[in-house]
């Protein structure tokens, strides 16, 4: 009674073997993880600094691949990058250069643009009023 028996733990994607799996809820002797338990792992990774680097060199690294939920939430098109985007292409930028500052794709600058009925900058340079 109480508690969650260890097949239930048996799912794809869980961390067993690492001190990962044990922080997530695997601590018993019962661990499908094949040279170590996480039971195992969190005691070596208390006490073996090689192991712990390591550890936190593959959480470091899985952090990169997935930028999580918080980094694509700043990348949502908001009124004030309508305001910058405006005020950037009326002195010249190019929609290359305002992505690049605004920090979105400049497929995604070149549509709002069009959508805000702004003309496109090509060279980056101010542009110069001619009269034909
Ligand atoms: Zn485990």
């Amino acid at each position: 009674m109480g508690g969650v028996s260890a097949i239930d733990r048996l799912v794809d994607g869980f961390p067993h073997g690492t001190p990962d799996g044990y922080e997530q809820g695997c601590r018993g002797r019962i661990c499908p993880a094949e040279d170590q338990s996480c039971q195992q792992a969190q005691i070596r990774f208390a006490s073996d600094y090689q192991y712990r680097r390591q550890v936190l060199a593959e959480r470091a690294q899985r952090t990169t691949r997935n930028p999580g939920p918080r980094l694509r939430r700043r990348q949502l098109w908001a009124a004030e990058h309508d305001e910058q985007l405006r005020e950037l292409n009326a002195r010249g930028w190019s929609d290359n250069r305002i992505s690049k500052q605004l920090g979105f794709s400049s497929s995604n600058v070149s549509r709002r643009r069009d959508e805000m009925g702004l003309p496109a900058n090509f060279t980056g340079r101010p542009r110069k009023e001619r009269t034909s």
